[in-house]
């Protein structure tokens, strides 16, 4: 492509907009455009690195048996309201006048197709993907394409007769994972993650490490363990159960408000304090109990609850429902509320709790003796330095780039949409699904995220909209003109991929500034001094090193640059 004839509109300046470096240099190289919140435009260049990226998914999709779709992106709302997920909140974007939604993801389309077609064992087990958009409705997206409302996925799904063939199906998609993103030249890691909205038995998440991220890692750097904050656990202490047991007291606790002030108005350690957390879930009054300042986990508390809706209790409700304010519940006494607790808790005595009484709190309270808990559950939030489960050693926390998804679902789509086979006795079961998800613009985002500099992009050769940026130092010298463009038709006809900055007027120096901002793996230079020895210039985008190449051998150069 010549540069003079190329829309590629770089931007001098960073977009004030743009707070990640990702999507700071995604506009500013003129990749993309935001339409509107979350709704971006890919230009030409910003183009073909996404096709480079879709290419690389689509061969280790179809490398383990995939089969590809093109499902429609409008779905009717009747579908997913079968499943469950019509209301899940910052999920579906609809289309009111027609009782249409935008597709968040396919599994419903997936189950309904399974349920039409599928009818014995024998037609199981099936591999079916897409790359295609997504529609979310996320609240407020301001990290570029990393969050987008459309954005542009490849889904597949995995169909089987049993559990053991889903774990197959599983494992084949991580390793195509591994692959895809190994040849994207990406630094990745795996974690156990929650499955969310999805529902199902299992699932992992693969990781960028990145300050831009949205999501938070827990890692070992000892031993590998890598978990998402929303399920990682720590090998903290439990409360232990003291051995005398002293009778229940009220203590007179005047203006003692926060959990810090408690523990230095009492002189005694936080673990000893039992803290309540108000609750509802499926709108009936929940009360949590929580070690000290131990921080609640909404996603590992969506888990313990096992679905429904859930969110904190506003303070008049508290106050009309039992007479206290906030800091001053306890689970002594207190009608009408399911009592849970965090597994650090679990038998604990001799604690400190709120009295449902403003101004007092409870000493020697006995879980045991004086509540009853209708269950322990890992509830708490890991934080740094807290010891691995594994090997003991502390643990780090991260930010961290979610860039795929691999789930094993079970039967909860094919139940609700009746996507059935007969096995060998005859006899109906559900298909048995999996589910996984690569962000094909999160692949973009994350591979300049982790490759650039200063001056601009620096593109793996895997992703790059062209592999060389050859640059005509100046097009009013005839004899560069004849030789860069000699070079260009040279590198056209081997099929290298060659942006070709022939522009006139435009000094060496911009064209420099370009193409590092542009970031192609290869810079080739055609100037005055080197062709009088019949030599060019090369510059290797990453290390910034550079040599000269006689014209002879420029073509083996390059080839044997871009193999390695
Ligand atoms: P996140 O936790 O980041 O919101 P998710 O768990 O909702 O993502 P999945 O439902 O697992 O995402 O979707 C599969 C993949 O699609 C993700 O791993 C990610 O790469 C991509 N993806 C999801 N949401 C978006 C989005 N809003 N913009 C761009 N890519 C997305
Ligand atoms: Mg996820």
């Amino acid at each position: 492509m010549r540069l003079s004839k190329a829309f590629i509109p770089t931007l001098k300046e960073i977009p004030s907009d743009a707070v990640i470096p990702s999507h700071q240099l995604m506009l500013r190289a003129g990749l993309m455009r935001q339409l509107t919140a979350g709704v971006y435009a890919f230009l030409p260049l910003g183009y073909r690195a996404m096709l480079k990226a879709t290419q690389i998914v689509r061969e280790e999709m179809n490398a383990i048996g995939g089969q590809e779709f093109h499902l429609p992106a409008l779905n009717p709302e009747s579908l997913w309201i079968q499943t469950g997920r019509r209301n899940i909140p910052n999920f579906i974007l609809s289309v009111k006048e027609r009782d249409l939604v935008l597709a968040p993801t396919h599994e419903e389309v997936i189950a309904w197709i399974a349920a039409m077609h599928i009818q014995s064992y024998k037609d199981l087990p099936q591999i079916w993907y897409q790359i295609q958009t997504k529609f979310r409705n996320e609240p407020r997206p301001r990290s570029g394409v990393l969050r987008g409302r459309q954005f542009v996925m490849k889904d597949s799904y995995t169909l089987d007769t049993s559990y053991d063939g889903l774990d197959i199906g599983y494992d084949s998609h991580a390793q195509a994972y591994r692959n895809i993103f190994t040849r994207c030249g990406l630094k990745f890691f795996v974690v156990g993650a929650s499955s969310g909205a999805m529902g199902g038995t299992g699932s992992q998440e693969f990781m960028v490490e990145s300050e831009s991220g949205e999501d938070t890692v827990v890692l070992c750097p000892k031993c590998g363990y890598a978990a998402n904050l929303e399920v990682a656990a720590s090998g903290i202490a439990k409360v232990s159960r003291a051995g005398d047991n002293k009778p229940l007291e009220e203590i007179h606790t005047p203006n003692v408000k926060t959990i810090d002030e408690l523990a230095a108005f009492l002189k005694v350690d936080h673990t000893r304090l039992a803290k309540s957390l108000v609750y509802r879930h499926n709108g009936k009054p929940l009360l949590i109990l929580m070690t000290g300042n131990d921080q609640l986990n909404e996603s590992k508390l969506g888990a313990a609850l096992g679905g429904g809706e859930f969110r904190a209790m506003e303070a008049e409700e508290l106050k009309s429902l039992t007479g206290a304010d906030g800091g001053s519940i306890g689970p002594v006494g207190l009608k009408g509320f399911r009592i849970i607790a965090d597994e650090r808790l679990e038998g604990a005595n001799n604690l400190i709790s709120g009295a449902n009484r403003n101004d007092y709190h409870l000493g020697n309270l006995d879980l045991i003796r004086d509540t009853t808990i209708d269950g322990y559950f890992d509830l708490r939030t890991v934080e740094t330095g807290e010891t691995c489960t594994t090997c003991a050693s502390p643990l780090k926390i991260a930010n961290a780039i979610e860039l795929g998804h691999i789930f094993k679902l079970g039967t909860k789509y094919s139940e609700a949409l009746n996507a059935s086979y007969l096995d060998e006795n005859g006899q109906s079961k559900p298909v048995v699904m999996g589910s996984y998800g690569i962000g094909i613009e999160r692949i973009i985002a994350c591979a300049i995220e982790q490759s650039r500099d200063a001056n601009g992009i620096i593109w793996d050769k895997a992703l790059a909209p062209y592999q060389i940026h050859l640059i005509a130092i100046n097009m009013s010298n005839k004899d560069i003109v004849l030789a860069s463009n000699e070079i260009y038709r040279l590198l056209n006809e081997a099929a290298l991929e060659t942006l070709f900055d022939e522009r006139a007027n435009v000094s060496p120096g911009f064209k420099f500034k370009d193409a590092d901002l542009l970031g192609m793996p290869i810079q080739v230079i055609v100037g005055e001094k080197g062709l009088k020895n019949n030599q060019v210039e090369i510059k290797v985008r990453r290390t910034g090193e550079r040599s000269m190449i006689a014209r002879e051998e420029l073509l083996s150069t390059l080839k044997a640059m871009l193999s390695a």
